[in-house]
């Protein structure tokens, strides 16, 4: 079951918290004027940078 899909070339990845291996959900951040696209572990582990290809974030499938 993938996360994160890339339109442009059909890469697909699963991105997990690697502390209690819960699926990262999608959420948007906001740093100074730009809005950035973060994945984020339901239980509040963190966040990091969703990840990207082809040069362009690839989309949650959640
Ligand atoms: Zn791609
Ligand atoms: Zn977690």
């Amino acid at each position: 079951m993938a996360t994160y899909e890339c339109l442009q070339c059909g890469m697909s990845v699963n991105a997990t918290c690697a502390k209690c291996n819960a699926e990262l959900i999608n959420d948007n951040i906001q740093i100074e004027n730009s809005t950035i696209q973060v994945s984020k572990c339901p239980n509040d582990h963190g966040k990091i940078k969703s990840p990207s290809c082809c040069g362009k974030e690839m989309i949650s499938k959640n």
